[in-house]
Parts: structure tokens; C-alpha cells; sequence
């Protein structure tokens, strides 16, 4: 079996960037599983599909054109990477997640990315529900403090604008959403090992990960 390390964790814990300097690490591929329920987010916004209605988001899922290129994220051919990082997408995709049917429908496109030599998976429930075989899996957690911080300087970064209270109000909200739903809540897998990043940078986390590893 192709090996896959996976790391959850909730907003902001720095998964993304410890999960993408793994792969590089490792030289494995890697799924920001995030960006497909952007995609599917923004994609529902320019369709015009409500953000409750399960059925509709199915069919929008199913039909759904993307590809990823060298950390690029293409919806219809169109270069969508920075649109989908803003922070009202990112409601969206949380509000679409709850639906179970919705997950299902995203579940067989996760699985496609595991690959020789190997893959790590960032996300929710990579551990718990995607690929429960893992031969890693780790849980990241960090201060809700920390996250916003960090999801401040991302923001601002990308030419986006942000206020810290707006932040933490927002990850507060998101972290409820994330942790309270029915389908696949926001938990460690039994087996996941627990890192807490917020005094951390983001190469002793890597290191602490690529070890645990073993490789
Ligand atoms: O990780 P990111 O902030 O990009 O994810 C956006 C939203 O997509 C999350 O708030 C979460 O609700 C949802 N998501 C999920 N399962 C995943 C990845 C993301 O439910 N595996």
C-alpha cells in the first residue's frame, strides 16, 4: 500500500504549510483537501447554488471541473488560487462540509491522490474518515490566539484586507461548525499523535512530524 501521512488539525493550526513542507520533505504528494471544498465553495457562489442545498451541491460536486498544477488550483481551466484563500469562501466551504451527502461526493477525488512514492493529506477527518490506514497521523492544534495571528499575516500577504476581532470571532464560529456536525467532526483519529504548534515554528514542527515518521 502507498504510504500517507495525514495531518488535521482545525483553522489556521498550520497544517497547510507543515502538510506541503512534508511532501517536499519526503518528495510525496501532497492534498490540501481544504482547497477542494473551496473549490466546490466557490464554485456554488458562481453557479448560484445555495450553501444548504444538499442535493444541488451533489450534482455541482459530481460535475465539478478542477485540476491542480504545482500548487495551482484550476476551476474550469481558470487559475482560482487566490480566490479561493479568502475568507468568506472559506465560511462557505464550512457551510457546504455539513452535508454528509456533500462529503461522500468528495470522498473518491481525496482517494485518487494517493500516489507512489506516498501522500500527505491535510484536513478535517484525512485520519478518520479518508484514509483511516494511514501510517501516520497527526493532529495539530494550536491556541485560537495563534491561529488568528497567523491567518491575519496570511491575509494580509495576499493583498487581502483583515481585523484581528473579525478573525477570532470567525475562527471561534468555524471551529464550533467544524467540531459540533453530525458528518465527520473535527476530532483526532484514536491513533493520531497530538503536536501543538503554537510555540512552535513551523520547521520544529516538520521536523517533529518527519521523525515521528520515521523516515
Ligand atoms: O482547511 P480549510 O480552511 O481550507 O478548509 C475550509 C473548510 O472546509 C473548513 O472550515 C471545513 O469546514 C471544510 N473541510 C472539511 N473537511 C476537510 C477539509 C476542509 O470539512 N477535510
Amino acid at each position: 500500500q502507498t504510504p500517507v501521512i495525514t495531518i488535521d488539525g482545525p483553522t489556521a493550526s498550520g497544517k497547510g504549510t507543515v502538510a506541503a513542507l512534508v511532501a517536499a520533505r519526503l518528495g510525496f504528494h501532497l492534498l490540501d483537501s481544504g482547497a477542494l471544498y473551496r473549490l466546490a465553495a466557490l464554485a456554488s457562489l458562481r453557479y448560484d447554488v445555495a450553501p444548504d442545498a444538499a442535493d444541488a451541491l451533489v450534482a455541482l460536486v459530481d460535475d465539478l471541473h478542477i485540476t491542480f498544477r504545482e500548487g495551482l488550483a484550476q476551476l474550469d481551466g481558470v487559475d482560482v488560487s487566490d480566490d479561493i484563500r479568502a475568507e468568506a469562501i472559506g465560511n462557505r466551504a464550512s457551510a457546504i462540509a455539513v452535508h454528509q451527502p456533500v462529503r461522500a461526493a468528495l470522498v473518491a477525488r481525496q482517494r485518487a491522490f494517493r500516489k507512489q512514492p506516498g501522500l500527505v493529506a491535510d484536513g478535517r477527518d484525512m485520519g478518520t474518515v479518508i484514509f483511516p490506514d494511514a501510517a501516520l497521523k497527526v493532529f495539530l492544534t494550536a491556541s485560537v490566539e495563534a491561529r488568528a495571528e497567523r491567518r491575519y499575516k496570511q491575509l494580509i500577504q495576499k493583498g487581502f484586507s483583515a481585523n484581528m476581532d473579525d478573525l477570532l470571532r470567525d475562527l471561534r464560529e468555524r471551529d464550533a461548525r467544524d467540531t459540533n456536525r453530525a458528518a465527520a467532526p473535527l476530532k483526532p483519529a484514536a491513533d493520531a499523535k497530538l503536536l501543538d504548534t503554537s510555540a512552535l515554528s513551523i520547521d520544529e514542527a516538520v521536523d517533529q512530524v518527519v521523525q515521528w515518521y520515521g523516515a
